[in-house]
């Protein structure tokens, strides 16, 4: 029997995807989440304990570590909204950076040494070349992504000093959700891609704002490397896996290789679902590099895992079903967003 799993921010989007497949394949799995952007309702799979607190809150990890004696956490919450991090950094530093110093210090007095991170392709910054390689220098351009950097250095610190063993996964754009429909990705306010397309054709928002028509890509908008949600949690299962069987500390890109444009997820949205885009073509958002693609052969390398889905209809045609469908209603009934 595998010691349970510490799942913080579990009840999130791309954690209570995780979450599911890690309960799926047996394993012990207690989730730590404030509810502020997290729904207990995503929690879906029977025997998952959540415990509705903070990360930073010392008193409460060090009583679950006590009760549970965890073997490996795997760590997703954070604040993820790039702009509010250029104007309020400090919430972002609190929250992204100071909090996780509180968990590890348990984990440090706990003996506990496996961690799994969420971190993001945003700590490269603007690319240097293409495909990103985890070899690509690291200079981010956010506050956010800054506050996501500096755990990959906590980790790395804390191996050195006592031992932890570390998998920093570096997110390009996470979509999609389960076939099923059961669980999804619904954030308030919603800023991604295509999520907003998708509003945009129920009419929930009026129109898709494309932001910048002027890039140098073949057809002038953003292009991003869209993994599947699904995808994201199978490689923190993978990781998992290697470290607790022993497995040195990674970094690794979370990415398909294939990079698509805000165009061209306008086309395939139009193509599944019979209906027009309301569009307005408008100015460049500040800080989005024209293209962000990973080269996600690493992951392939260390952890055998490579994205069983490249085509992004594969990521519309769910979150299509999720917007639409009965179940992302019940995530509102308790008045969390
Ligand atoms: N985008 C857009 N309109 C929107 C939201 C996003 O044109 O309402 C563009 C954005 O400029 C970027 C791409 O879509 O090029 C993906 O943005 P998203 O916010 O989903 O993810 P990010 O790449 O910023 O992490």
């Amino acid at each position: 029997m595998h010691a349970p799993i510490l799942v913080t921010g579990g009840a999130g989007y791309i954690g209570s995807h995780t979450v599911r497949l890690l309960a799926a394949q047996g394993r012990h799995i207690v989730v730590l989440d404030n509810l502020v952007f997290g729904h207990a309702q995503a929690l879906i799979t029977p025997g998952v304990e959540l415990v509705v607190g903070d990360v930073g809150d010392g008193a409460l990890v060090r009583a679950l570590f006590a009760k549970h004696r965890f073997g490996a956490v795997v760590h997703f919450a954070a604040y993820a909204y790039v702009g509010e991090s250029v104007t309020n950094p400090l919430k972002y530093y609190q929250n992204n950076t100071a909090e996780p110093i509180k968990l590890l210090q348990v984990m440090q007095e706990s003996g506990c040494q496996v961690f799994v991170f969420s971190s993001t392709c945003a700590t490269y910054g603007v690319p240097q070349q293409l495909p990103i390689t985890e070899s690509h220098p690291q200079a981010p351009i956010s506050p956010y992504g800054r506050s996501k950097l500096m755990v990959e250095w906590m980790l790395a610190d804390c191996g050195h000093a006592w031992g932890l063993r570390s998998a920093c996964l570096r997110y390009f754009n996470a979509s999609g959700c389960s076939p099923d429909g059961l669980i999804g990705e619904d954030h308030d306010p919603e800023t991604h891609l295509i999520p907003r397309v998708l509003m945009a054709v129920t009419g929930e928002i009026d129109h898709l704002d494309v932001f910048g028509t002027d890039y140098p890509t073949p057809d002038g908008t953003c292009i991003r490397d869209y993994i599947h949600v699904e995808d994201l949690a199978d490689a923190h299962a993978r990781a998992l896996d290697h470290l607790v069987a022993g497995g040195a500390s990674l970094c690794c890109n979370l990415g398909t290789g294939v990079g698509v444009s805000v165009k061209q997820i306008i086309a395939a949205t139009e193509e599944l679902t019979g209906r027009p885009v309301p569009v307005l073509f408008g100015p460049r958002r500040p800080g989005d590099p024209a293209m962000l693609v990973a080269d996600p052969s690493l992951a392939k390398r260390l952890l055998g895992w490579t994205a069983t889905r490249t085509d992004v209809r594969e990521m519309i045609r769910p979150a299509w079903l999720w917007l639409t469908g009965p179940y992302r209603g019940r995530y509102r009934a308790n008045g969390s967003s």
